[in-house]
C-alpha cells in the first residue's frame, strides 16, 4: 500500500466497525516507530472502541433521521393548519368571506378609521324574492344562484382593502375602508346593474330576473361613543327601505 512505503517498520491495528452485521467503517490505528506496538490488552481496548464506535453511528443515524421526520411532520402541520386557518374565513356555499371573517374586518377596519379619522361604509344585500325564488326552482338552483350572486359581488369589490361576505342566509355584506357616500353609492348601484344584467331568469319576480336590494351607510368614527354595531343597523335601515321602495335599488 502507498501508505506505508518507505517506511522501515510499522505496526497496524485494524478493526471493522460492524452496525448491524453490516461494515459501516474501519478503525485503523498505526505505529510508525516499532514492530508489534499493541500488546493483547490494548486489542481488546480497542476493540470495544470499535463496539462503541458502531452503536454511536447509529444513534447518530437514527437522531438524523428522527430530525428530518420531525421537520418534515412540522412543515405538513403547518401547511394544514394555513389551511384550516383560510377555511375558518370562508363561506363553505359561496367561496368567499363568510360572517366569521366580516366580523373580525369589520373591527380591524372600525378600529383602524377611528385612528386614523377616516369614513368607512357599510353595504348590507339581500336578494330579492328569494323564498319564491326556491319554491320555484328548487333549493339547487337557490344555492347556484347564490354561487352567483357571490361572483358579482366579488368581481365589483375591486378595491384591495375591500371585502364582501356573506352574511348568512341569502344576505351579503360589504366593507368599504375610507370611503365616501358616493363612492360606495356608485359600487352598490353597479352591482345591483351588474346582477339584473346576469340575466338570471326569475318567474317570481316582477323584474323576470334575479335582483337584489342593497343598503348603504357610512360613518367617520370619530367620536368616542359611537358604536359600530350602528353602522351594520343604518345599512340594514337602509335595506329596508329599498325593499320598500320597490328592490333591485341600492338606497342609503
Ligand atoms: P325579500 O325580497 O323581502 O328579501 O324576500 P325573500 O323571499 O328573499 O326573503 P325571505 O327572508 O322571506 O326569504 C329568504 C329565503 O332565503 C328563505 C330561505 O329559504 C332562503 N335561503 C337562505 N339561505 C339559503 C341557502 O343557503 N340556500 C338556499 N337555496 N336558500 C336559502
Ligand atoms: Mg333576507
Ligand atoms: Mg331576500
Amino acid at each position: 500500500m502507498p501508505i506505508f512505503q518507505g517506511l522501515s517498520m510499522c505496526s497496524v491495528l485494524g478493526f471493522p466497525v460492524l452496525v448491524r452485521g453490516r461494515e459501516t467503517g474501519f478503525l485503523l490505528l498505526e505505529n510508525r516507530l516499532i514492530y508489534a506496538a499493541f500488546s493483547a490488552d490494548q486489542v481488546q481496548r480497542v476493540s470495544m472502541l470499535a463496539g462503541q464506535l458502531a452503536i454511536s453511528i447509529e444513534n447518530a443515524r437514527l437522531y438524523e433521521s428522527l430530525e428530518s421526520k420531525v421537520a418534515e411532520r412540522t412543515r405538513e402541520l403547518e401547511i394544514s393548519n394555513a389551511k384550516l386557518a383560510a377555511l375558518r374565513s370562508i363561506d363553505g356555499l359561496t367561496g368567499i368571506a363568510n360572517r366569521r371573517r366580516f366580523d373580525e374586518m369589520f373591527a380591524i377596519e372600525w378600529a383602524r378609521a377611528k385612528r386614523n379619522r377616516q369614513p368607512l361604509s357599510v353595504a348590507m344585500l339581500d336578494v330579492d324574492w328569494f323564498k319564491n325564488y326556491n319554491d320555484h326552482y328548487g333549493h339547487q338552483a337557490g344555492d347556484e344562484c347564490l354561487r352567483q350572486v357571490a361572483q358579482v359581488l366579488a368581481a365589483n369589490v375591486r378595491r384591495s382593502g375591500d371585502l364582501a361576505a356573506r352574511y348568512g342566509g341569502e344576505e351579503f355584506v360589504l366593507i368599504a375602508p375610507n370611503t365616501d357616500k358616493d363612492s360606495v353609492q356608485r359600487m352598490a348601484a353597479q352591482i345591483c346593474i351588474a346582477l339584473k344584467q346576469l340575466e338570471l331568469s326569475h318567474a317570481l319576480s316582477p323584474y323576470g330576473c334575479v335582483t337584489a336590494s342593497i343598503g348603504f351607510a357610512n360613518i367617520a368614527p370619530t367620536q368616542q361613543d359611537i358604536s359600530p354595531d350602528l353602522l351594520v343597523k343604518q345599512a340594514d335601515e337602509a335595506l329596508y327601505r329599498a325593499k320598500q321602495q320597490g328592490r333591485n335599488r341600492a338606497v342609503a
